[in-house]
């Protein structure tokens, strides 16, 4: 069950509000200021924020300072300035998405569904990415084999990424080339090899026979498809 926190200073808008997300299965908690809500947040931690523009104690574009700058929390603005200029400076802020008053309230349940839903996937599933005893934190850029950090350039961070998201895919040259640099020029395509090299040489127990990154001839690369990492003891 997700817990949605309203920091907003009309009584009967928060009860209105309230009565429609406990109805559609949220826990509710409410703040009439913004600097009580900035310090509910940071207290309950809640799964989504839906916080009005103008508020006592702390205008609500600083309460979405303060939250985005600690977190990713999502943030539904609620505005009654009908000014394109703040409703852009909101989300520039860190807002995910405003509603202008007057609003619906059933309108204001399905963004916070809406916005829950966008935020649990890539935040909370995908960010971390593990493949064979490789940990890759996609958001803190971090690697780890069997729990020791292994510090990349971005364009190996990036490579390793892509080849370990699918494990046992061979990828081409080009197709590496475009997901470790954005693009990808024909006639380029064996840089890739380079820094393969430099890769293998960070992350592989033995370089020269590598077990993590695979060469498949004629095409590229490949991730082992091993799930339990692949040491000098094993035979074979
Ligand atoms: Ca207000």
């Amino acid at each position: 069950m997700s817990t949605i926190l309203i920091i907003e200073d009309e009584p009967e808008l928060v009860k209105v509000l309230r009565a429609y997300l406990e109805q559609a299965g949220f826990t509710v908690l409410a703040a009439y200021r913004g600097d009580t809500g900035l310090s509910t947040w940071e207290h309950k931690k809640p799964d989504a924020v839906i916080l009005d523009l103008n508020l006592p104690g702390m205008d609500g574009l600083d309460v979405a300072k303060e939250i985005r700058r600690k977190s990713s929390t999502p943030i539904l603005m609620l505005t009654a300035r009908v000014e394109e200029t703040d409703q852009l400076i909101g989300l520039e802020l860190g807002a995910d998405d405003y509603l202008t008053k007057p609003y619906s309230p059933r309108l204001v349940v399905a963004r916070v569904r809406a916005l829950l839903r966008r935020s649990k996937q890539p935040n909370e599933v995908q960010n971390i990415l593990r493949a064979a005893d490789i940990e890759i934190d996609l958001s803190a850029h971090t690697v780890y084999r069997s729990g020791q950090p292994i510090e990349l350039t971005p364009t190996e961070f990036n490579l390793l990424a892509a080849l370990a998201e699918q494990p046992g895919r061979a990828f081409t040259r080009l197709q590496l080339l475009e997901a470790c640099q954005g693009t990808a020029y024909a006639g380029y395509e064996r840089t890739i090899d380079a820094h393969i090299k430099n890769l293998r040489a960070k992350i592989e127990p033995d370089s020269k026979n590598p077990t993590y990154i695979e060469t498949v001839f004629g095409i590229g690369y490949r991730f082992t498809k091993t799930s339990l990492p692949v040491t000098s003891s094993s035979s074979g």
